[in-house]
């Protein structure tokens, strides 16, 4: 397979005044649909990529299941612009600010791809082996259960997770774990699947230069990445949680 990015976003658009949504992570409507223009306006998911060979070099993806995931869906569809994975939490739908069961069912039934992003969104690499497992079965059959169409792939929340995790995924049944440590994806086999995340301020021509022979970007976010990382094993997950508020003021 050629290289590909996978893009990760999460809330696209103006959000309400008390969102639950990460502000850090929500992207304006505008610039996504710039990017997509800049794609040639075809992108595709993880999951369809990993089945049908293609020629498309860029997948999306959403991770959290926002409402605002719901319009942008239907506008991919509406566009015939393909389709893309929706990463979402059983234990959030249906309530406020997130998407519901039937509009789930929605873009399931126009090809979009709905995958685990966990049962409830906690840090894998906080829990326990058999809690792991629990919340990686439980979600699978939950999704499975109410969409009839198969779960492959498990999103980390906060991206965090640890080898017991490659096993849980294993056992339960799943094809690979996209997580946020930015690289291109080269390996349709693989059982990790690199993306790059997407930050509010970062510009649709940046994002864009990705799929083309950049790589000094790709550096410098992976450099950031690994920053981020140590500080995170570091303080450890409460900790950051608690440093990145106060830094951040969120
Ligand atoms: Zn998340």
């Amino acid at each position: 397979m050629s290289k590909r990015v996978v893009y990760m976003f999460h809330s696209i658009g103006q959000l309400s005044a008390n969102d639950s949504a990460d502000i850090h992570y929500n992207f304006s409507t505008t610039k996504f649909f710039q990017l997509l223009q800049m794609l040639g306006n075809e992108v595709s998911s993880i999951e369809r990529s990993m089945n049908i060979d293609n020629d498309c070099n860029a997948v999306i993806g959403f991770d959290d299941g926002h409402i605002s995931n719901y319009n942008i869906a239907l506008e991919l569809a509406d566009r015939n612009y393909g389709n893309a994975d929706f990463f979402i939490n059983p234990s959030t739908i249906g309530q406020k600010d997130y998407m519901s069961w039937s509009q789930l069912k929605e873009l399931d039934d126009l090809g979009m791809s709905i995958q685990s992003h966990g049962l409830d969104h906690v840090y894998f690499s906080d829990l326990s082996a058999a809690l792991q497992t629990y919340q990686l079965e439980k979600s699978k059959a939950i999704i499975e259960d109410k969409l009839s169409s198969p779960v492959h792939l498990f999103a980390p929340p906060g991206g965090r997770f640890n080898e017991q995790t490659l096993e849980a995924c294993h056992h339960a049944g799943y094809r690979a774990i996209a997580h946020s440590a930015p690289d291109n994806w080269t390996d349709s086999t693989s059982f990790l699947i690199p993306r790059v995340p997407v930050h509010s301020m970062d510009s649709a021509y940046s994002l864009y230069s990705f799929t083309r022979d950049r790589s000094f970007c790709l550096q410098r976010m992976r450099l950031a990445y690994q920053l981020k990382l140590w500080v995170k094993q570091a303080l450890g997950n409460n900790r950051y949680d608690r440093f990145r508020s106060q830094v951040l003021g969120v």
